[in-house]
């Protein structure tokens, strides 16, 4: 294997990913989609009996829903927002015109009711609020959404338009920090089961500035965040392909999501990073599906 030849240059090889010219937005192959279906299955078996609730959202949110979220005090960095043209007949003169002179035609745009979604779980906590107090036994939810992130890169494993499958689980302390532990183990089992080696570890989220020093710095301090590591691009710095957060009451106070006896829901969400677990697979077992380890072949087409 040529050193020199990148790990994004050798998928774009083999056609598994597709350049589109922009880092981080990629078309993928019929044989990505298949593995990352394969590795859904997975999930699907493991989390099944659990009887969590479905749901599937489009890539993009109520933007209203993404203010009062406060996503842009913490992540600025990272939204991306919808923008259409509003405007009259002369008004489409003038946006041909400048587009025709290599002006920057986007100024002109307008925001839309629509955000894009930055994780899987953001546009249930309204969703779940608008029902009423949740029932005895809490909440439970399946969710898979297409995610945007402005963060371009060449690394593929950072992408700016990803799949998050989630499980979000909604109650008393007690119950979603059990949920979490439980996928915890799960995930780390699941790995192992398709021949990939994995750490755990204590994370944080990239908060924006110096003020988001000390909120990542509390996030740590009360393990609020624990990532699943695989080796993709770098040993040194291995890739989260999944991650485990516990955000206490914060987003049960923030939405109003209430317990059967009135107080407030505690929440945890897991969250399986698709195009990286599908990456990881490719990098440890090469990128002919064909040639992977039988065990791995069976763990995931049975
Ligand atoms: P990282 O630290 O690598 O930026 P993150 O902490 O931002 O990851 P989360 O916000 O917890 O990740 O998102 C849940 C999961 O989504 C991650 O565990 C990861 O597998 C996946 N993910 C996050 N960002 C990206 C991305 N840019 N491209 C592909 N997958 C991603
Ligand atoms: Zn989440
Ligand atoms: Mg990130």
């Amino acid at each position: 294997m040529d050193m020199q030849t990148s790990f994004l240059d050798r998928l774009f090889e083999a056609g598994l990913l597709i350049d589109t010219g922009i880092d981080g937005l990629y078309g993928r192959s019929g044989q990505f989609e298949e593995v990352i279906a394969a590795f859904e299955r997975l999930i699907d078996k493991v989390g099944g009996g659990d009887g969590a609730e479905a749901m599937r959202f489009p890539p993009g949110m109520n933007r209203a829903f993404f203010e009062k979220s406060g996503y842009m005090k913490s992540f600025p960095q990272l939204a991306g927002t919808v923008h259409s043209f509003c405007g009259s007949e002369l008004d489409h003169v003038s946006l041909l015109q400048c587009m025709e002179v290599g002006d920057d035609w986007t100024k002109g745009q307008e925001a839309t009711d629509i955000v894009l979604t930055p994780a899987a779980c953001y546009p249930l906590y309204p969703t779940v609020a608008k029902r009423g107090n949740l029932p005895k036994t809490g909440g439970l939810f399946d969710l898979q959404s297409y995610c945007f992130r402005h963060e371009p890169s060449k690394d593929p494993a950072r992408q700016q338009l990803f799949r998050m499958r989630e499980y979000v689980c909604m109650g008393t302390e007690q119950h979603v920090t059990d949920f979490r532990q439980r996928w915890m183990d799960r995930g780390v089992e699941m790995m192992k089961a398709v021949g990939l080696d994995v750490t755990i570890d204590i994370a944080n989220d990239p908060f924006f500035g110096r003020a988001g020093k000390m909120l990542a710095n509390n996030q740590r301090d009360q393990n609020l965040k624990f990532e699943l590591l695989i080796p993709i691009t770098s040993s040194a710095n291995p890739t989260a392909c999944m991650s485990f957060n516990y955000h206490q009451d914060a987003f049960g106070a923030k939405w109003g999501l209430n317990l059967e006896d009135g107080s407030v829901a505690h929440t945890a969400c897991v969250g399986f990073g698709l195009e990286r677990i599908a990456l990881a697979l490719f990098h440890h077992h090469g990128l002919d599906v064909k040639q992977w380890p039988a065990n791995v072949r069976k763990a995931l087409w049975g």
